[in-house]
């Protein structure tokens, strides 16, 4: 019978790549504590219309993304692609007031071409700041971001910086962009004629390299923002300066949701091919308000696990971590009934220790190199003589020295000692 697969672009994270993604999102919550922010945990599905009115119907995401379908109350569901909406849906209907430091983790789910660095299930952490507009609030989540890279011994990842200005420049500087390409509607591919009209900003992204020479040419948004956005993007320059953190100044950088003001930034590192942006975020002042709330400054950020992980590995940052420390082998039918319950106190001893009983029996020798595939440290014995004497025998796996044999009660002791 064929074997059914998972899902195109839906990955499986395997034993042997589950210590990987612990560690790293262990880090990050440690980080984000030590910066005062909160989880919120938010479901994987919410109505559309949360997407419509927040990502804006003409993104990618929106156009051809969404996994949406209706369910059996003819109510129509979308897996969220992204986690900023339902956070600030929550946070309004929860009533939380502001300021809120809030950061949530988990699946999103988008209709892309899978590539290595694309998926259609992914993981993120996203972190959204809401209440407070000034520009220190994005100078700490990008302290922070910078932080993450410190921790996990990640380098030579680069900031880029633009800011989106308000909306009403952003309406002038829109004119003046659909101008520019209308001059030059030959040059543009597909997709930028048909951004051209609903959504022209995002020509700006393209990834088309055919295109990169005439956009470096398109008018520049920095060259028309409102004062207020302008004095608000130097403070940001300058809290960065004095923090000693560097960036490029981006103009071409725009983001793929509706929703961003001011501030957007990305982390990028050229390692990873096309899909080189790790971390993205920005300001979304208007966002809460769009939903229904009070007007509200907000500002956040999104990271990518996967791109995440893959960059860590190939710098070296990922460890191969032993599974497990002590593999308890029991030799002869009293041996064996006994394990169970000598391994139930070792554990009650050594809580930290990572313990394996065999399974199934076997003689001595196969069951010894069970205990050294299972990655252990040290093989525990017990046979008939260490059941009769209330002893257990410990070899050292790794490193060539003579097997001891001690009361089970001493054991805990020992084992602590190497440790
Ligand atoms: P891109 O330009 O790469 O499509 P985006 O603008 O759609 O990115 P965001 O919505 O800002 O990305 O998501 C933030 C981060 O989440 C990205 O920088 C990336 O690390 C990760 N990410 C986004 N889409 C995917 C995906 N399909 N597969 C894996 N990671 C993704
Ligand atoms: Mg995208």
């Amino acid at each position: 019978m064929k074997k059914i697969q998972a899902i195109r672009g839906m990955n499986d994270i395997l034993p042997n790549q589950t210590p990987h993604w612990q560690m790293v999102e262990d880090t990050l919550r440690s980080v984000l504590a030590s910066y005062g922010y909160q989880e919120i945990r938010l479901p994987l599905l919410e109505p559309t219309e949360l997407f419509q009115r927040s990502i804006g119907e003409v993104t990618d995401i929106v156009e051809k993304e969404m996994y949406t379908f209706t369910d059996r109350n003819g109510d129509s569901l979308t897996l969220r692609p992204e986690g900023t909406a339902g956070c600030v849906r929550s946070v309004l209907q929860h009533g939380l007031l502001p300021p809120q430091r809030l950061w949530y983790y988990g699946a999103m789910f988008r209709h892309e071409r899978p590539q290595k660095g694309r998926y259609r299930q992914f993981y993120q952490i996203g972190v959204e700041v809401l209440g407070p507009e000034g520009p220190d609030v994005d100078a700490e989540l990008i302290l922070m971001t910078a932080r993450f890279w410190r921790q996990l011994g990640l380098k030579g990842l680069r900031l880029q910086l633009n800011s989106l200005g308000s909306p009403a420049a952003r309406a002038t500087y829109r004119e003046r962009l659909v101008d520019f390409f209308t001059a030059h509607q030959d040059c543009l591919d597909e997709d930028s004629r048909r951004r051209l009209h609903s959504n022209p900003l995002r020509i700006l992204d393209s990834k088309n390299p055919a295109l990169q020479e005439m956009i470096e040419q398109a008018p520049r948004l920095l060259d028309y923002l409102d004062e207020d956005s302008r004095d608000h993007f130097e403070a940001l320059q300058d809290l960065l300066d004095i923090a000693g953190i560097t960036y490029e100044i981006n103009p071409q950088l725009v983001r793929g949701l509706d929703y961003y003001t001011r501030t957007v930034f990305e982390w990028v590192s050229d390692q990873l091919g096309a899909q080189g942006t790790v971390c993205a975020g920005g300001r979304f002042d208007g966002l809460v308000e769009q939903l229904g709330g009070q007007p509200t400054p907000a500002v956040g950020f999104a990271l990518g696990l996967e791109r995440l992980i893959t960059l860590l590995g190939e710098q070296g940052c990922l460890k191969e971590p032993a599974m497990v420390d002590l593999y308890l082998v029991a030799v002869g039918p009293q041996a064996e009934r006994q394990s169970l319950l000598l391994a139930e106190h070792l554990r009650e001893a050594m809580p930290s220790v990572r313990l394996q009983i065999n399974y199934g029996g076997g003689s001595f020798k196969s069951q010894l190199k069970r205990a050294d595939r299972s990655g252990a440290r040290w093989a525990l014995i017990l046979g008939e003589d260490e059941v009769v004497q209330g002893t257990v025998s410990v070899k050292d796996l790794r490193k060539a020295q003579p097997q001891q044999s001690m009361s089970q009660s001493k054991l805990p002791d020992y084992i602590r000692q190497q440790h």
